[in-house]
């Protein structure tokens, strides 16, 4: 049996998903630019698609282009946007605003911008995870380029006041733009181009996040919004993206947006009130843990749990000895021993950002399962700090209680 509980990283492909693609893997094959009759199920699927999506999220159909993934999206804007100031000889901007706990798909686009020149700004965040905003209106230029703010962090859950934010970047200068990395969000929290995200110049986002399949993302780039193509070639996607488009995956992320849209409210709910029965059985069972993100905005589906003492790859391999999925961090930088950035940005203290888990749900997940985690959790705790040098095993406590106190008194630094 799998509990899967790692659904910031990716989620199942929803039965009516699959069955939407089909068609498009099978019969009607056809590249969607054909101009005979055959075609046309793919082309209109593809552009169906483009109507549905766009409209959920109060964009034209034209302002959104079909990606392969959120990474492509955020590259695309990036760089299509300095692309698009090179080709204005518009050489004066080359000052960036990011934020310090970005996914790496934003990090390292920044990075590598900062090795060719450009002034990359990365705003901090506090001991919650919530943005430094001082910080952030002092960084802020009248010629700054492009500002990137995620709405929700992966690894934490905790939310950016996009809306805020996006409206301040305007103030300033209405010709700097605004990207937002929404990948956590779209299809979880409300996201309207023409209302809450009307200052939003870009929008990236991913499909495999909805229970779409993997391979497809979109890019919502507003009307005159100076953007170049960042993949050229053919003609596809109005000149914006070439490559012939994967029409069974964007009929795949079409349906999968439908359905969300169809049966959101009550799922939310469901996954908040499971999630919040996991959080409380975890904080009430289990002596020096703490809730990271707590006190702030916080997604619906995550909870990152600092287990102070003991190493979080040692619980996730207990956990999938027991067939749990979780994570400590995110999917793309577990596997390395560095701790994750985005709790260094929170100032963790270092007995809890080692052993840092994440668990994320989705409507797939049952309330039974969730029961297993709270029976298991605890007991694969205690066992691991007994063997921790950092726990006193005779007394059942941490070496250092004297001094440090329980961490849930916020004693521990
Ligand atoms: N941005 C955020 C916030 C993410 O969580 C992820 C994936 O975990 C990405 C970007 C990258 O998404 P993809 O793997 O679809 O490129």
């Amino acid at each position: 049996m799998t509990i899967y509980l790692d659904n910031n990283a990716t989620t199942m492909i929803a039965p009516e998903v699959r069955e939407a693609m089909l068609p498009f893997l099978q019969q009607e094959y056809f590249n969607p630019s054909s101009m005979y009759e055959a075609a046309k199920p793919a082309r209109n699927a593809v552009e169906t698609a483009r109507r549905q999506i766009a409209q959920y999220l109060g964009a034209l159909p034209a302002e959104l282009l079909f990606t392969s993934c959120a990474t492509e999206s955020v590259n695309a804007a990036f760089f299509g946007t300095i692309r698009a100031a090179v080709f204005a000889h518009n050489a004066r901007s080359k000052h960036i605003i990011t934020t310090a706990v970005e996914h790496t798909a934003v990090l390292e686009v920044c990075k590598e911008l900062q090795r060719t020149g450009f002034d990359v700004s990365f705003i901090g965040v506090d001991r919650q995870g919530n943005l430094n905003l001082g910080e952030f209106v002092r960084e802020l230029r009248r010629d700054t380029l492009l500002v990137s703010v995620m709405h929700a962090n992966n690894e934490t859950g905790v939310i950016f006041p996009i809306d805020r934010l996006a409206r301040i970047v305007k103030e300033t200068n209405p010709n700097i733009l605004f990207l937002c990395d929404a990948t956590q969000t779209v299809t979880k929290l409300p996201i309207k181009m023409d209302g809450n995200f009307r200052h939003v110049d870009m929008l990236a986002f991913s499909g495999h996040k909805f229970h779409a399949p993997k391979g497809i993302g979109g890019l919502i780039i507003r009307r005159g919004t100076p953007c170049r193509a960042f993949m050229v070639g053919g003609h596809q996607e109005s000149g914006r993206r070439g490559g012939t488009e994967n029409v069974p995956y964007i009929a795949g992320m079409a349906k999968a947006v439908e359905t969300a849209e169809a049966t959101h409210g009550e799922d939310i709910q469901n996954i908040e009130r499971l999630r919040n029965k996991l959080e409380t059985a975890i904080l009430q069972n289990i002596p020096y843990v703490e809730i990271n993100g707590e006190g702030a905005e916080r997604m619906p589906n995550t909870l990152n749990v600092a287990v102070h003492y003991i190493e979080g790859e040692s619980i996730l391999y207990q956990l999938s000895s027991e067939g749990i999925c979780a994570s400590s961090g995110s999917a793309c930088t577990s596997g390395s021993l560095e701790p994750s950035h985005v709790l260094t940005a929170m100032s963790v203290p270092f007995t809890a950002k080692h052993g840092s888990v994440r668990f994320s749900l989705s409507r797939y997940t049952t309330e039974p399962e969730i029961d297993v985690v709270i029976e298991l959790f605890p007991k694969i705790v205690a066992r691991l700090r007994q063997l921790s040098p950092y726990w006193n095993q005779e007394a059942n406590q941490p070496r250092h209680a004297d001094t440090v106190g329980d961490s849930r008194a916020g004693g521990l630094e």
